[in-house]
């Protein structure tokens, strides 16, 4: 009497291991992406961060630069970049990175010079949120010739900006010690807050804030910087699915009184590459 009933739930506990099979591969296939991958969770989340979105999202990665063979960097840690996003933009273990810093965990702190033994390259790493939050994107420059995120945090926190840096992204011009073209992520972006860039037309609540290092009233921005904002305006319309009108200029909002991105800023170039 219990024979074929025994027999049925085996049958169905195989179908169980085998669909639970399938779904661990397919978890598996789609980490290995070289492009992007989804719900990676890494084992060092160091929790008081707290901003543990970043492990529950997509993420984009682009090279930047890849050197001749492997070579040895110091890398400044920008306002919250964790030591998991540091090891995917070079490509080198976290035990790497911690055992070449003499580090015991995963705490690391802003403006602190790591040792990146053996880069293999450099990557921009772009985390993208799930949100209906953000229908505009507005681009700004920072009116100064050299910058990089941690400069520019600090200021920003001495004119009395909560949470410091007040852009979303930041696109740096190799000066300071940062990459031609490296796209630094602001922490308000990685907690999703709103910006503190645009009063005008509500953009901080709704609209996000990417700026280039340079003063583009006097100077053009670099190649590396341009390519690196289309990328970046491009996947963020695509993923946010904001139209190319809602890509504005600072001084293209209504009631904005700036000249803010600069007379310099390759409008015709970018709106091209946009509409492609
Ligand atoms: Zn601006």
């Amino acid at each position: 009497m219990h024979g074929k009933p025994r027999h049925v739930s085996l049958g169905i506990n195989m179908k169980r291991s085998l669909v639970l099979l399938f779904l661990l591969v397919s978890f598996l296939f789609s980490c290995s992406s070289p492009s992007h991958y989804n719900g990676y969770i890494p084992s060092s989340v160091p929790s008081h961060f707290n901003h543990q979105n970043e492990y529950s999202t997509k993420v984009v990665q682009k090279t930047l630069w890849i050197p001749s063979s492997p070579r040895t960097v110091v890398h400044e840690v920008a306002p919250l970049e964790t030591l998991w996003r540091i090891s995917k933009m070079y490509g080198v273990p976290v035990w790497k990175i911690r055992r070449a810093n003499h580090l015991k965990g995963d705490i690391i702190r802003i403006g602190q010079k790591l040792i990146i033994p053996g880069a293999k390259y450099f990557k921009n790493v772009i985390p993208l949120y799930p949100s209906t939050k953000w229908r505009y994107i507005i681009l700004h420059h920072t009116g100064t010739e050299i910058g990089k995120a941690t400069v520019i945090h600090r200021y920003h926190e001495d004119r009395g900006f909560i949470y410091g840096l007040g852009y979303h992204f930041l696109i740096d011009n190799g000066t300071l010690g940062k990459g031609d073209g490296q796209i630094e992520v602001s922490p308000r972006w990685i907690k999703q807050h709103d910006g503190a860039h645009c009063k005008a037309g509500g953009m901080n609540h709704k609209g996000i804030g990417v700026a280039l290092v340079g003063n583009f009233n006097k100077e053009r921005p670099t190649p590396a910087q341009i390519d690196s904002l289309i990328l970046l305006v491009k996947i963020l319309t695509e993923f946010y699915n904001i139209p190319p009108d809602h890509v504005l200029g600072h001084r293209d909002v209504p009631g904005a009184r700036t000249d803010c991105p600069g007379r310099f800023f390759p409008w015709r170039r970018v709106r091209l590459a946009l509409m492609k």
